[in-house]
């Protein structure tokens, strides 16, 4: 349970990042976020959060820094399912593929289940005759 993590919306419901659950816990204790999805497990008085709201707007300026670097983890986040077909997102697609000098970056990567990526495969999208759902790009946590 210790390594599990805790995913954190800002109080317009866009996510910003992933905490510790022991992070989320402080986070309830000092009241500066409430649960929006819990397991049925708890830790202490609370229920094991799966996702927590931020009570307060926040404009993190370190949250725009980690956002912009472009990582596996975070182009699953930013994208929540599958590029190809809406499903599960599994993995991280390059669309450009790896092979043929296609970067990590946030216009070049796309979350995917894993068929649609063994699907794709060393192709482009086009090659492989799938369209993409989405237009990747760097995420933008605009204030509301
Ligand atoms: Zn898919």
């Amino acid at each position: 349970m210790a390594d599990a993590y805790v995913l954190v919306l800002n109080a317009s419901y866009e996510p910003l990042q992933r905490v510790s659950l022991r992070h989320a816990i402080k986070m309830l204790v000092r009241e500066v976020a409430v649960i929006e999805e819990a397991s049925d497990a708890h830790f202490g008085p609370f229920p094991v959060p799966k996702v927590l709201r931020l009570v307060r707007y926040v404009v993190m300026r370190w949250a725009h820094q980690r956002t912009r670097l472009c990582t596996k983890a975070a182009v699953k986040l930013r994208d929540g399912m599958c590029g190809y077909c809406g499903g599960h997102a599994e993995t991280v697609d390059h669309i450009l593929p790896r092979s043929r000098g296609g970067a990590l970056t946030w216009e070049n990567a796309v979350a995917a289940c894993i068929k649609c990526n063994h699907r794709k495969a060393d192709r482009t999208p086009s090659e492989a005759g799938m369209t993409l759902l989405v237009t990747p790009a760097e995420p933008r946590y605009s204030p509301a």
